[in-house]
């Protein structure tokens, strides 16, 4: 190379995934031919969707192709394409690092992918978008020439994937990029990646619906004309009558399923199309394909993936639905097609009349996309809605946190999205319940529904708040999500019935009242001038039955939960002091209230004050200030209490 060479280490983590890829063993290395084939279609696409701004950046060259040049004799193969190049620094940004996943998710999957002993899965390299280094299964040196659109001078990339790369000056022609693998050498019964049958059979399989021609010049035996024939004075040929050329063959067949008719499209066809699409290698879940005509045509192809991609609440994530206009790609994951909280569905969309001139940014004004978006929200609820359960279950535990960001956000579809939603209740033993079920199981006497939030479902359907409920025999909802805490704030009742937080303000549940809460008065004031650090009030519990204390809040504060979270998401928040509520029929609420009565000025009256806050707190799963106080304490109630009895 020349003086002007540099080199570079690779990042760490490529360096770690490299090291992976060089030395494991794969099932199924064939597609390395996949990811590279992909990428120089999305560079086509990028390029495409960037002239539309910017025409130049096309000049004369609109043959959109990829083209994979084998050589046998110096065992490379070659792929290029004509699409929006890189310049130096993006070469460096994005070939030299791992792109958009983060480390540390990355670093996690890899982890799992090391724990099952499986190395490093196919689909691993697909959900990465390590896609470029799967070259490094085949090839022990990659060469990479690129020239940016726009720009006049090209780069050249090289490694031998073993933890450094060099860049240096280079020409090229014309924009695009070429990469060349060196290929390793063949073990007896491994495939020659420049044996044309063993490329065409490769891009058939998995390249099929790439949208530009993958092209490759192929040897062929073909007859010579008649009139070029040499022939003899009797008209007989004399020597050969066949000749071997070279002819540029396409091998793939650049289907766009989603324009024929939805019966005619085979279950195969659909799973090669999601694959494609989306680099799952699980089957998709659900499909919904249709076409919809009327004073405007257009046509949706919509899929529910088996699973969550591992980056669904990743902001730079790649999903989402792709749009087409008239079978060209315009751009992927066009975000105005679908509300956020269907931001799972993969698929695309084609429009015929689009206005191509508009640009991203005014696209979701466009009248045309949002009738298309209402449409697709529509159909996806009913879609949703007879889902069979057990599919639904499975979709619900993928895709259900995501689902519940609707409640909070679309104000139109909020009740349709609250038939959806699933929550845990005290009555269903780890089932999840539809709102519409809880309402049909309500107790007569029963007016509202009753929720709980909290991060433990365990230290949830155990709480202290939901006694007197479950003494009523009232259902309550256990949501243990943070998302949960947004849905109950958007969605105030159902079925014209109230959310009711079982850990918040009054229960109103008529009571008969054994004991009169005026006679606690004095007491409650002495409790709360002992506590006035931590509680607001100190008051008659309506919750509790079995247990002496709890703290909640008032029906408008926030919940104890939702207080966590956004003190875990480093919001600066102002100490809010709770409620302070005891079991006016607990022996130990009776004991203290005879105590004081008895003689104010008892010194064990402060540490009882203290320990009612404190087994409040215990209750709801949360933590002392001073754990080692309150055990001590116990300690010494616990012996006293035992030597009573000896
Ligand atoms: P991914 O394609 O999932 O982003 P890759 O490792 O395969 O991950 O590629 C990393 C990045 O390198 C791509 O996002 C793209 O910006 C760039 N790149 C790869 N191949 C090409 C290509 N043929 N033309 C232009 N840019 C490319």
């Amino acid at each position: 190379m020349t003086a002007s060479t540099e080199t570079f280490e690779f990042k760490t983590e490529v360096k770690q995934l490299l090291k992976l890829i060089v030395n494991s063993l794969y099932s199924n290395r064939d597609i390395f031919l996949r990811e590279l084939i992909s990428n120089a279609s999305d560079a086509i696409d990028r390029l495409r969707f960037a002239a539309q701004t910017r025409p130049d950046l096309l000049g004369d060259d609109i043959g959109f192709r990829i083209r994979l040049i084998p050589d046998g004799i110096r065992q490379t193969l070659t792929i290029a394409d004509n699409g929006i190049g890189m310049t130096r620094e993006e070469v460096i940004e994005n070939i030299g690092t791992i792109a958009q996943s983060g480390t540390a998710a990355f670093m996690e999957a890899l982890d799992r992918a090391k724990a099952q002993a499986d190395g490093l899965s196919p689909e691993l390299i697909g959900q990465f978008g390590v896609g470029f280094y799967s070259a490094f299964m085949v090839a022990d040196k990659v060469e990479l020439v690129t020239r940016a659109a726009g720009g006049d001078t090209a780069v050249r990339w090289e490694s031998h994937g073993d933890g450094t790369y060099r860049i240096e000056e280079a020409s090229r022609p014309e924009r695009g990029t070429t990469i060349t693998l060196h290929l390793r050498k063949r073990e007896k019964d491994e495939k020659d990646y420049t044996d044309p049958w063993v490329i065409r059979d490769i891009v058939k399989r998995h390249s099929d619906f790439i949208a530009y021609p993958v092209v490759m010049d192929v040897e062929r035996i073909e007859p010579i004309p008649e009139a070029e024939q040499l022939k003899d004075k009797d008209g007989k040929p004399i020597g050969e009558t066949t000749r071997k050329v070279v002819r540029e063959e396409t091998l793939n067949s650049m289907k766009a399923i989603w324009t024929r008719p939805k019966d005619e499209v085979t279950d195969e066809e659909h799973k090669q199309f999601y694959q494609h699409l989306t680099r799952d290698w699980k089957e998709p879940l659900e499909r919904l394909h249709m076409k919809f005509e009327g004073a405007t045509e257009y046509t949706a192809l919509l899929y529910i993936p088996s699973r969550a991609p591992f980056d669904l609440f990743h902001p730079e994530r790649r999903h989402g639905v792709h749009l087409y206009c008239k079978r060209v790609f315009i751009m992927e994951d066009c975000q105005d097609l679908l509300p956020e909280y269907f931001g799972f569905v993969r698929g695309v969309v084609d429009a015929p009349d689009l206005n191509l001139n508009v640009s991203r940014e005014i696209l979701q004004h466009d009248p045309l996309v949002r009738n298309i978006r209402r449409n697709l929200v529509k159909r996806l609820f009913e879609m949703l809605g007879k889902m069979e359960p057990a599919t639904y279950e499975t979709f619900y535990k993928e895709f259900g946190q995501m689902l519940k960001i609707g409640v909070h956000t679309d104000a139109e579809n909020r009740s349709k999205v609250a038939e959806l939603i699933r929550y845990p209740t005290t009555a269903s033993d780890g089932e999840l319940v539809p709102l519409k079920t809880y309402v049909e199981r309500m107790k007569p006497d029963q007016k509202e529904i009753y929720y709980i939030t909290g991060d433990n479902l365990d230290v949830l359907r155990h709480s202290p708040h939901l006694e007197r409920l479950k003494e009523k025999g009232y259902e309550v909802l256990l949501m243990a999500d943070p998302i949960d805490e947004w849905v109950v704030e958007a969605l105030t009742e159902y079925d014209g019935k109230k959310m009711v937080s079982a850990e918040k303000g009054d229960l109103a549940l008529d009571e008969t009242e054994a004991v009169k809460a005026e006679d606690f008065d004095t007491l409650f004031a002495f409790l709360r001038t002992q506590l006035e650090d931590k509680v607001k009030e100190v008051r008659r519990s309506t919750h509790l039955k079995e247990s002496v204390a709890c703290l909640s809040g008032d029906a408008r504060d926030m919940s104890a939960y939702m207080e966590k979270i956004l003190k875990a998401a480093g919001q600066p928040m102002p100490e809010v002091k709770r409620i302070l509520e005891l079991n006016l029929e607990h022996p130990v609420v009776a004991g203290i209230k005879a105590l004081y009565e008895k003689d104010r000025q008892d010194a064990a009256l402060k540490d009882y004050a203290r320990l009612l806050y404190d087994l409040a707190v215990v209750g709801e799963g949360g933590k002392l200030e001073n754990p080692a106080w309150f055990s001590q304490k116990v300690g010494a109630l616990m012996a006293g209490a035992l030597a009573s009895r000896n």
